[in-house]
Parts: C-alpha cells; sequence; structure tokens
C-alpha cells in the first residue's frame, strides 16, 4: 500500500509549493511530539515529515506523481539533511522544532533569540581535496521568514507591552506547601521572557520571523583540507526571533579513504611493485598522481630493496590555502617471479652460477636427455 503523501498533508494534488510548505508548517505544529502526546504523534509526526520531503522536491514530487513512489526514498527514511546524514551527523528534526516551537517544558529559561548554529557534513575524495572544489550543500533550516522580513510582524502590526507580566518578562507564582507559601519566579510563558508580544503577529510565521525552509548553497572547499576539519559559514545557520542574529552554519569535512593513495598530512604514501632486475638494475617509473591526469617520475635506484621508500618531493597534497605541496613516499615491493620462460630459467641459473649461489633450479643429466629426446 503506496502512501497518499497528499492525503498526509490535507492538500490537493495541485498545490503550489508554498501551499504544500504552509500545510507542512501547520500539521508539523499539531503533531510535534513535544506538542502532541497521542501515542502515534511520534510515527503521524515521521510520515509527514516524508511526505514534506518529497512534496517540497520538484524532482522527487514528479517521481512520485507518476510512479507513485519515489526511488530510495519513500520506505527508506526520511533524510532531513541530505549531506550530513551520511554520517549520521549533522543535525535532527527534533533540535530545529523544539527551538521553533520553544518546547513543551514548563520550566524552560529565556527564549533563545539568536539562531543557533547548525552542523552538516561533507564527504570528499582525495581528488577533491587535491584541486579543492565548489560543493553544493542542501539542508533545511528556520530561515527568515519572507512575508514579514523576519520581524514576525502582521500588517499594521507592532511590539507591544506582553499583558501576562506587564512588560517585565517574569511571572511569579505562589505554591502553597506545609511550610507555607512558597514564591517562584519564572520567564513569562507568554513573552518568552522579552515583556513585549505582537498585537498583529505575521499570519505564515505565526509571529515568530522564521519558518522552516529548505536551503541550497554552494561553498567553495580549498585545497588541503584536513579530514574533519570544518568550514564556518557565518550566518547560515539558523535564522534568529524577530530578525535577532542568525547562527552559523558549520560544515565538517570528511575524507574517503583512496583506494590506492594513503594521506598522512600534506604527504601522500603508495606502493608499486617492480621485478627483481628493476630493483637491481634501477629504473624511473611514471605512476598517476594525486592530480588530475598528473603521471609522476619515481626513480628507483639500483640496489633497490625489497619494501624500500623512494621520495618523491612536491608531489604529495597541496598545502591548505598554499602553493607548495607535500611529498609522495613510494613504497617498493619487488616481486619475484613465480613461473620462468625456458630462457628466463636459463639466465637466471648463469646468472646464480656467477654468483656462486647454490641453487636447485639446476636440471639433472638425465632430465636433459629426456628433453633432446622428446
Ligand atoms: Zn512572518
Ligand atoms: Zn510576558
Amino acid at each position: 500500500m503506496a502512501t497518499d503523501y497528499y492525503e498526509i498533508l490535507e492538500v490537493s494534488r495541485e498545490a503550489t509549493d508554498s501551499e504544500i510548505k504552509k500545510a507542512f508548517y501547520k500539521k508539523a505544529r499539531q503533531l510535534h511530539p513535544d506538542v502532541n502526546k497521542a501515542a502515534d504523534a511520534e510515527e503521524k509526526f515521521k510520515e509527514l515529515n516524508e511526505a514534506y520531503d518529497v512534496l517540497s522536491d520538484s524532482n522527487k514530487r514528479a517521481q512520485y506523481d507518476r510512479f507513485g513512489r519515489v526511488s530510495g526514498g519513500a520506505g527508506g527514511g526520511y533524510s532531513y539533511v541530505d549531506i550530513g546524514d551520511l554520517f549520521g551527523g549533522g543535525f535532527g528534526m527534533g533540535d530545529l522544532f523544539s527551538t521553533f516551537f520553544g518546547g513543551a517544558s514548563a520550566n524552560r529559561a529565556a527564549v533563545r533569540r539568536e539562531g543557533r548554529d547548525m552542523g552538516v557534513g561533507l564527504r570528499l575524495t582525495l581528488e577533491e581535496v587535491a584541486t579543492g572544489v565548489k560543493k553544493d550543500i542542501v539542508y533545511d533550516r528556520l530561515a527568515p521568514c519572507e512575508t514579514c522580513k523576519g520581524s514576525g510582524l502582521g500588517e499594521g502590526g507592532s511590539f507591544v507591552q506582553c499583558e501576562r507580566c506587564n512588560g517585565t518578562g517574569r511571572v511569579v507564582t505562589v505554591q502553597h506547601t506545609f511550610l507555607g507559601d512558597m514564591q517562584t519566579q519564572t520567564v513569562c510563558d507568554v513573552c518568552g521572557g522579552t515583556g513585549k508580544t505582537i498585537n498583529i503577529p505575521c499570519p505564515d510565521c505565526d509571529g515568530q520571523g522564521r519558518l522552516p525552509d529548505r536551503q541550497h548553497i554552494s561553498i567553495d572547499v580549498p585545497h588541503g583540507i584536513r579530514d574533519g576539519q570544518q568550514l564556518r559559514l557565518k550566518g547560515y545557520g539558523e535564522a534568529g526571533i524577530h530578525g535577532a542574529t542568525a547562527g552559523d552554519l558549520i560544515v565538517t569535512v570528511r575524507v574517503d579513504q583512496h583506494a590506492r593513495l594513503k594521506r598522512e598530512g600534506d604527504n601522500i604514501h603508495t606502493r608499486v611493485d617492480i621485478s627483481i632486475t628493476q630493483a637491481d638494475l634501477g629504473s624511473t617509473l611514471f605512476i598517476d598522481g594525486i592530480m588530475p591526469a598528473e603521471k609522476v617520475e619515481v626513480r628507483i635506484p639500483s640496489g633497490c630493496q625489497n619494501d624500500q621508500m623512494v621520495r618523491v618531493r612536491n608531489k604529495g597534497l597541496p598545502v591548505f590555502k598554499k602553493e607548495n605541496r607535500g611529498d609522495l613516499f613510494v613504497h617498493v615491493t619487488v616481486i619475484v617471479p613465480r613461473s620462468l620462460t625456458k630462457r628466463q630459467q636459463e639466465l637466471l641459473e648463469e646468472l646464480a652460477e656467477e654468483f656462486g649461489d647454490n641453487v636447485a633450479g639446476k636440471k639433472s643429466v638425465t632430465q636433459r636427455i629426456k628433453e633432446v629426446l622428446s
């Protein structure tokens, strides 16, 4: 049974993007597990997210309209942060909504007005690290509400003194206990401690000045970046309440392992196989470097031993934000041939004789006679 995403969001199949966003926003407020205590609220909330994930993305929506499902999407779980989810980083729906709805706990502190920092992950290949790369990031955040330009004010609205706390931002509650009446001061639950409320709130964001929105940004990752290094994008995090300072977006870089090359800081290690003659006589090899189409000349010295390391200067990774490069370390494996042609066998036997080595390969007289007769 395919789930009907339009039914879940209670919109028509012709709904516009902004209608879908509005419907999601409205339903999310009703179903958020912090607010809705029904047993199936969490399940419904997940369904709602999945529906929004598909219908808010024009590609996924088109696919869903045509085939009734989204490949790899539905059933595969809702991915809130496209890139961050790859390694479980990023942030969850919970964080986003608990700050947006202010949470449901009675004893909360004054509502934080500045937007929070947000985190996403970004996977890079070693080749991308070598050249530096432009990357697109898609993430959801509380963005400034376009209708009210982040102020939270509806048409003709303004900030007025909070009636509940008379503008103090605090309310005093009295508890009757056996020790007598106890007074406790708490943050005003109406104005969140600001002492002000909006008389006509913006209908789209309900006076918050910010709304969940999908962001598409493109970032320039400089070359030489390290695994685990973070890039901070100022103001790209969560928008603040009523236009207060936005948080930052912190992009944490993860560099994938390379099949052939191993990174060690700005240096790169690799391994090459050479023959016994190349090892003994020396050789010049050309191997693939880390830069696009790069061929690196590796000079194997004569008498090169198995596991010996040959250093090629300035052929490692470009140093972060600098022009110079680290070094390439080539670890040599000398391959002893497992089977020989007749000629190779003869030459090796001759060589063994020259070295005065006692070898097993020498053929017996009867063997030689057999070979002549055959
Ligand atoms: Zn608004
Ligand atoms: Zn108040």
